[in-house]
């Protein structure tokens, strides 16, 4: 049997992918891309020519039992998706579960994930965290979602695009309150920026200046109202390790 290797990808900088990724692209027999075009220019970049074939959404169920049947017949697939790591609020997921269920063995290849990165720049307790991803994008749904990350304790972090950033903003703060948040747009690109303070603030700085570009969201769990300084975290890694050690 062929291998299914999960490839990260950069969230905007280039300088992101890994040595390992790039080898893995330039060994594997077939690469599965979100978007082939996305792809090629990261191949053309790192001057790799394996072949390329399409993976997404709309073809996930026939591309997925086509992509096993390979690693079945012992071929290496590498799956990378548009930007990150494949399988966040990106195709993977479904290939992985085919893949495991089939008994092929599957090499995550880390690196970048927006999800991370805007998290460990906010500010805000790291600790415990949930990702939700894109909310729903309106109706009962989203309002359902929203009721019950009022009581969500952990960091949350959420994925948005620019046309929805306001409103995503506005029914963060009329559901949860005024929280501490960050909004981070571009990560790692040139006009990288990261908006830190309260959800009305965060909200009246978009309102002055039409936001562009991709945003991660990080809001503040239910325990951290506003203006409080967040909290250290229980214990220092040490301290958990003597504790393992100690077990
Ligand atoms: N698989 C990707 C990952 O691991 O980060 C996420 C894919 S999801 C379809 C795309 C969303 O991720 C964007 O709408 C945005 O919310 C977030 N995102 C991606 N790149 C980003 C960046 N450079 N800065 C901020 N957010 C980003």
């Amino acid at each position: 049997k062929g291998k299914l290797y999960l490839c990260a990808t950069p969230i905007g900088n280039l300088e992101d992918i890994s040595r390992r990724v790039l080898r893995v692209l330039g060994e594997a027999d077939l690469v599965a891309a979100e978007d082939t075009r996305q792809t090629m220019k990261l191949f053309s970049r790192f001057d790799i020519h394996t072949p390329l074939t399409s993976y997404h959404r709309h073809n996930i169920k026939t591309k997925g039992e086509h992509l096993l049947q390979q690693l079945l017949a012992g071929k290496s697939v590498a799956l990378v998706s548009d930007a990150g790591m494949p399988g966040i609020s990106d195709p993977g997921e479904e290939l992985v579960a085919l893949a495991v269920a089939a008994g092929v063995d599957v090499v995550p290849l880390p690196g970048p994930s927006a999800a991370l990165t805007a998290l460990v720049a906010s500010g805000l307790p790291a600790g415990r965290f949930v990702f939700e991803g894109f909310l729903p994008a309106r109706g009962k749904q989203r309002k359902l979602l929203l009721e019950e990350l009022k009581g969500e304790k952990r960091t949350i972090i959420l994925y948005e695009s620019p046309h929805r950033i306001k409103s995503t903003l506005e029914d963060l703060l009329e559901a949860l309150g005024d929280r501490r948040a960050a909004a981070a747009r571009e990560l790692t690109k040139k006009f990288e920026e990261i908006r830190r303070g309260t959800l009305s603030e965060i909200l009246a700085r978009c309102r002055e200046t039409v936001p562009r570009g991709e945003f991660t969201l990080v809001v503040a769990g239910a325990e951290s109202p506003a203006g409080e300084e967040s909290a250290p975290a229980d214990k220092t890694p040490e301290e958990q390790v003597l504790e393992l050690e100690a077990a």
